[in-house]
């Protein structure tokens, strides 16, 4: 039980699911590496938990295939899948120990009394419920009981582990450390990890690699830091994390870069792969913490003036809103060690920001 399982490969291709004449899921398609922890992220009826539950088995989809290891799984009953499955309701059995919940998998299976003894010890070892085996769920806390959800996913020695807002129903410093926890988990189990979350921080900070849907579709992949820093549409530039927008038409080709002018103001923009055309629209993400405030006279490879028309403390940070003549209103992060005195509303001031601070995205 600690030691690694082998993770297994998962292919989605092309995976539709429509209900009456509502389309949940479009046309996914989706690799998953054996091992690696990858999250679906996105809005509230986007579709995460219609196509996690086709992974599982329990919805059928009207169009594609789903492959594990190379084979078909696409029409195979959940319970021949092998997939462990943790909710964000806890749903164990309330007249059943912690340790009969998390032998029952176990005992469907028919597994020997010796191994459910073996097994059921190791895995409440690995979510350190080990002391807590003959309590009932309701004398657990909500991450405990939590805990026997994940130990009752694990026990089986599952191919993959599924989890759909395990956290969403626990407490911000609660949901915190069983975030670390199931981090470790995944580093020790060595399993493929499908975690379902609309939560952005949440998925910045536990995940291999983010799939991002939006609206049925799968809009974008990759690494939470290539998703963060270099996202190629307007959708996810604001969804993961916050972004400012700037937009306006190409002027001319400098350097490795562009100039574009929008309302007035003229910008120059570092290229993302290839330099937009002469004439197109474009549309460029700014991050707020990429701005900064700049001293009249000071060189910047962008200026934009305005006015603070809000401002916020919130320890670290100040963020502040500031109201621009071509742009509209911009969000500003300025860490606050170093932001001098709290600025005023009303106050004028000038951003700046450097041509590689922005990416140029798509909008939808
Ligand atoms: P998410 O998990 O991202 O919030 P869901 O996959 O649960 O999204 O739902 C996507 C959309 O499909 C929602 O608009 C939802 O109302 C709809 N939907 C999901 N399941 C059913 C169903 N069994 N019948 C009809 N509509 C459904
Ligand atoms: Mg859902």
């Amino acid at each position: 039980m600690t030691a690694m399982i082998p993770g297994h490969d998962l292919s989605i291709s092309g995976v539709s699911k429509t209900f009456g004449t509502f389309k949940a899921v479009k046309d996914v398609s989706l690799d998953i590496k054996g091992g690696e922890f990858l999250t679906m992220l996105g809005p509230s009826g986007s579709g995460k938990t219609t196509l996690l539950m086709m992974i599982a088995g329990f919805v059928q989809p009207d169009q594609g295939s789903i492959h594990l290891d190379k084979q078909p799984i696409t029409h195979l009953p959940p319970e021949r899948r092998n997939f462990g499955m943790v909710f964000q309701g806890y749903a164990l059995f309330p007249h059943l120990s912690v340790f009969d919940n998390v032998a029952f998998p176990l005992k469907v299976r028919r597994r020997p009394r010796a191994e459910i003894e073996e097994k059921v010890k190791a895995a409440l070892d690995l979510v350190k419920l080990t002391t807590q085996s003959e309590r009932l769920p309701r004398q657990l806390s909500g991450g405990q009981q939590q805990r026997v959800a994940l130990a009752r996913a694990l026990v089986f020695t599952p191919h993959l582990l599924l989890l759909d807002e395990p956290l969403s129903a626990l407490d911000k410093k609660l949901r915190a450390e069983l975030q670390e926890e199931l981090k470790r988990l995944h580093r020790q189990v060595g399993l493929s990890f499908i975690y379902v979350t609309h939560d952005q921080d949440e998925a910045l900070s536990m995940s291999d690699r983010i799939v991002v849907m939006s609206d049925g579709r799968l809009v974008e992949q990759g690494t939470p830091g290539e998703l963060y820093d270099r996202p190629r549409t307007a959708f996810v530039a604001d969804f993961l994390g916050k972004s400012n927008f700037v937009r306006g038409k190409v002027e001319s080709h400098i350097g490795d870069g562009f100039v574009f002018s929008g309302d007035g103001v003229r910008f120059v923009q570092k290229a993302r792969d290839t330099k937009p055309g002469i004439g197109s629209n474009v549309t460029v993400a700014l991050r707020p913490e990429k701005l900064s405030i700049v001293a009249p006279g000071t060189e910047s490879d962008n200026r934009l003036s305005g006015v603070v028309s809000e401002w916020n403390y919130f320890g670290s940070e100040f963020r502040i809103l500031v109201e621009t003549a071509g742009c509209g209103p911009i969000s500003v992060s300025l860490p606050a060690w170093n932001a001098g005195a709290a600025p005023e509303v009303g106050q004028s001031l000038e951003l700046g920001w450097s041509a590689r601070a922005g990416m140029e995205v798509q909008e939808a």
